[in-house]
């Protein structure tokens, strides 16, 4: 039996006695793909619909839920296998059946070196207008593969140090105050940065809640709760004058004028998240905010992702990864990043109860992004 075909069977042997395997990694560490080979072998692109379960009843202002719709995307190249992923917040307006639609026109069949990123992901991004989360899952899991095939963390690729990754916030949702002291506690001592979902009659009562157990620094999130300019920058002020860092998306996204108004008198930087997707919307909102919250099913991927990053920079302004609730796979994605960037916002796989990888994991509040080819993901 040649090396790769025993590769191979070694794998689908794990695979089926659910040992978890490290993809694209024998068990001599990790291979890399031999170039002369391109040109024999096409990319397959597989996809599956996979409903992640919530630990907690999710509140944000403008909704409750328990479950996210998600696919879950591979593809296949010459022996490697890339994950990806695409997850559906109801909000966005994306579903299974949308994603898996766009999924079923994409022929990656037709390329036979997953090296030529730019031209693939050019190729999905032109086959409709939006699509984010869909575009997402491919460029996350090219990366992947391309990752492996490199034999290199995509921290490294980047040219990122991995000591220098943030913390991460971790998000406590809206709640009655009973609730969330109790989520509070179960937070100190694991996070030291935690997200506080506002823009209801309730901010002052959670906030009051949190700082009665705890002095963590906060980070606030209004989901374009409030819809006064004053009253957002009395808000954001009281706010700032109980520990609070950062606020994200005071007001309705469209209100950029408003917002600009209350980002020029904020004593803390004010984040984009609803009124941002893509690159092209970071020149649009310039101005109305300090900073932009990039998150890879809005933007379709690592790939814009990190475009964005370095135009935000060029113009001064601050950055945040942000993340839906989604698997480790996407969240790692997105962490492999995080060593370029103010704030992290990556506790969507903490908040679900039926991640499908191990990848980055946080220990004593920070991001730890694994030292293993491509995402460096473990089957669960
Ligand atoms: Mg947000």
């Amino acid at each position: 039996m040649k090396r790769r075909e025993f590769l191979k069977t070694a794998a689908l042997a794990g695979a089926a006695a659910t040992v978890p395997v490290i993809t694209g990694c024998s068990s001599n560490g990790p291979r890399t793909y031999n170039v002369n080979r391109l040109g024999t072998a096409r990319m397959h692109l597989s996809f599956d619909p996979y409903e992640i379960q919530l630990r907690h009843t999710f509140t944000v202002s403008s909704f409750s839920r328990t479950t996210t719709p998600d696919v879950q995307v591979r593809i296949d190249f010459d022996g490697y296998t890339g994950h990806g992923e695409a997850s559906m917040p109801p909000y966005l307006g994306h579903t299974v059946e949308s994603v898996c639609a766009f999924l079923a026109k994409v022929d990656l069949e037709q390329f036979s070196d997953p090296f030529q990123m730019e031209d693939i992901l050019a190729y999905v991004d032109s086959l409709s207008e939006g699509d984010a989360p869909a575009k997402a899952a491919i460029d996350i899991a090219l990366h992947d593969l391309v990752g492996q095939m490199i034999g290199q963390p995509w921290f490294r690729l980047y040219g990122l140090d991995a000591a220098k990754a943030p913390s991460t916030s971790f998000t406590i949702g809206i709640d009655t105050p009973e609730v969330v002291r109790e989520k509070t506690l179960e937070a100190l001592g694991k996070y030291n940065v935690l997200k506080i979902k506002v823009g209801m009659d309730s901010d002052k009562e959670m906030i009051e809640t949190i700082r009665s157990v705890t002095d963590v620094p906060l980070v606030v999130d209004a989901n374009q709760g409030w819809k006064d300019k004053y009253l957002a920058l009395d808000m954001i002020s009281w706010l700032h004058e109980r520990g609070v860092q950062m606020a994200e998306q005071p007001m309705p996204k469209e209100m950029l004028d408003d917002i600009a108004w209350v980002t020029e008198r904020s004593p803390m930087p004010i984040f984009a998240d609803e009124s941002i997707q893509r690159l092209a919307d970071v020149k649009r909102i310039k101005g109305a905010f300090s900073g932009i919250n990039i998150k890879l099913m809005k933007c379709t991927g690592m790939s814009e992702a990190w475009r964005m990053i370095s135009y935000a920079r060029a113009e001064g302004m601050k950055v945040m990864m942000g993340c839906m609730t989604e698997t480790s796979c996407a969240v790692t994605a997105a962490a492999h990043l995080s060593p370029a960037v103010d704030f992290a916002d990556l506790d969507g796989n903490l908040l679900i109860a039926n991640d499908l990888f191990d990848g980055v994991t946080v220990q004593s509040g920070k991001l730890i992004l694994p030292n293993r080819p491509g995402l460096g993901l473990a089957q669960k």
